[in-house]
């Protein structure tokens, strides 16, 4: 048999992790980076697109680039919300109920579990690449809401990408795993997920290698994407004002400020000041015009006030349902590159008087979880029983093999 890998399927991004030499390693993409964007793109050629060169022609070609298609994954088009339908490509209800993506570009229809399994394909290509060997083998993360439907959809899209999915674990579950917090005494994690497009607080309690997610919350429509957006409308309505040019209207325009947005949002994590530079952002009859401005991060925290607001009920929300307080928490997990931002764990910090847990790079965290995982299966990793259980609905779904009622 090949190499069973751990797979983050993430809203926005995804990573992919294995166990070598007894240790979880995040392995790169063809363009070097860890994390891979979760979006599928055709581009005018008809060539398909994974990752960053997807994502990179998704304002400018949007009805053929697919992103955060995890939404739709397992989910029927009547159960989704009119924010979900919302996005720059066209959805439609096929027949059946079910969820279908246009692709104009090719003149074809995709199921959600298609396009994700673009991504896994893609990812397990990286991976083979790195390894020397076939990659057969996966163990997928699921937020911990997922329903059996969701599990089923995620498992379908491994296997569609050729995979064989071992197991599908909880997200919250498989960031503990990656601390280590299963070889303690029975104890209470909050882990606190903030991505680029969705937010998940879980309450879990780990006794004896059994997770158990005690509580779920979040905000389905709430992430990095809506702090970016702060700095969006900051710089266009700055332009506006000036220049009498809404640069949101200009496609070329929008891209450049969501991708400079970005950029400085994620610099105003590690300093408090920086320069934006957008040269040639746009032109009239006088000649060419160019954005120059300079960001500091408590101009850049004022901006973004209603969104920390936003983040604190989910968690009072999870401490309520599983019927505890901030101090019945013995850990803080953060998960997701948004935690890295100075102002959401200070709000962390707040709302729960515990240094969280931060070692693990919060965007790898769940893959190194998930590598774990794969390698408890392949007996690379000892000592470790794993169980991990969500009291959703009837049909408790466990991981590990076991059913619990
Ligand atoms: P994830 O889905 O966990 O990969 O998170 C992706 C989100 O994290 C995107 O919105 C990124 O812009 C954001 N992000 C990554 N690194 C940082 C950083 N250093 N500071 C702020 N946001 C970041």
């Amino acid at each position: 048999m090949g190499k069973v890998v751990g797979i983050d399927l993430g809203t926005t991004n995804s990573v992919i992790a294995v166990m070598e030499g007894g240790k979880p390693v995040v392995i790169a993409n063809s363009e070097g980076m860890r994390t891979t964007p979760s979006v599928v793109g055709f581009s005018n050629d008809g060539e398909q697109l994974v990752g960053q060169m997807a994502r990179r022609q998704s304002v400018l070609n949007p009805q053929n680039t697919y992103s955060a298609v995890k939404r739709y994954m397992g989910r029927r088009y009547a159960e989704l919300s009119p924010e979900s339908k919302r996005v720059p490509y066209t959805i439609r209800k096929d027949e059946s109920g079910n969820i279908k993506i246009k692709c104009p570009r090719l003149r074809k229809e995709f199921a959600p579990e298609e396009v994700s399994a673009m991504i896994l394909r893609k990812l397990a290509e990286e991976a083979t690449r790195y390894l020397g060997e076939p990659v057969t083998g996966a163990v997928i993360t699921v937020p911990a809401y997922f329903n059996d439907a969701q599990r089923q959809a995620t498992r379908d899209a491994g296997r569609i990408a050729g995979l064989e999915v071992m197991r599908v674990l909880n997200e919250p579950t498989a960031a503990s795993l990656a601390y280590g917090l299963d070889r303690r005494e029975q104890q209470t994690i909050l882990v606190f997920d903030l991505g680029g497009g969705t937010f998940d607080v879980s309450v879990l309690d780990i006794d004896d290698g059994v997770f158990e997610v005690k509580a779920t919350a979040g905000d389905t429509q709430l992430g990095g994407n809506d702090f970016d957006k702060k700095i969006v409308d900051w710089l266009a309505d700055q332009f506006l004002e000036k220049e009498s040019i809404d640069l949101r209207r200009d496609r070329q325009s929008l891209q450049r400020l969501m991708e400079a947005a970005e950029k400085a949002k994620i610099e105003l994590s590690g300093v408090t000041v920086t320069d934006i530079n957008l040269p040639f952002i746009t032109a009239t009859e006088d000649g060419p015009k160019h954005l120059e401005t300079r960001l500091v991060r408590s101009q850049f925290e004022d901006l973004c006030r209603d969104l920390i607001g936003r983040l604190r009920s989910p968690v009072k929300q999870a401490l309520a349902d599983a019927n505890l307080t901030s101090r019945d928490i013995d850990e803080v997990v953060l998960v997701g590159g948004s935690t890295r931002m100075p102002m959401v764990k200070q709000l962390v910090r707040s709302l729960i008087d515990r240094e969280p847990n931060e070692n693990v790079n919060p965007d790898e965290v769940v893959a190194v979880g998930a590598a774990i995982q794969a390698g408890i299966l392949t007996q690379e990793v000892r000592d470790i029983m794993l169980l991990d259980v969500i009291p959703l609905s009837l049909g408790l779904e466990t991981i590990g093999g076991v059913t619990k009622n």
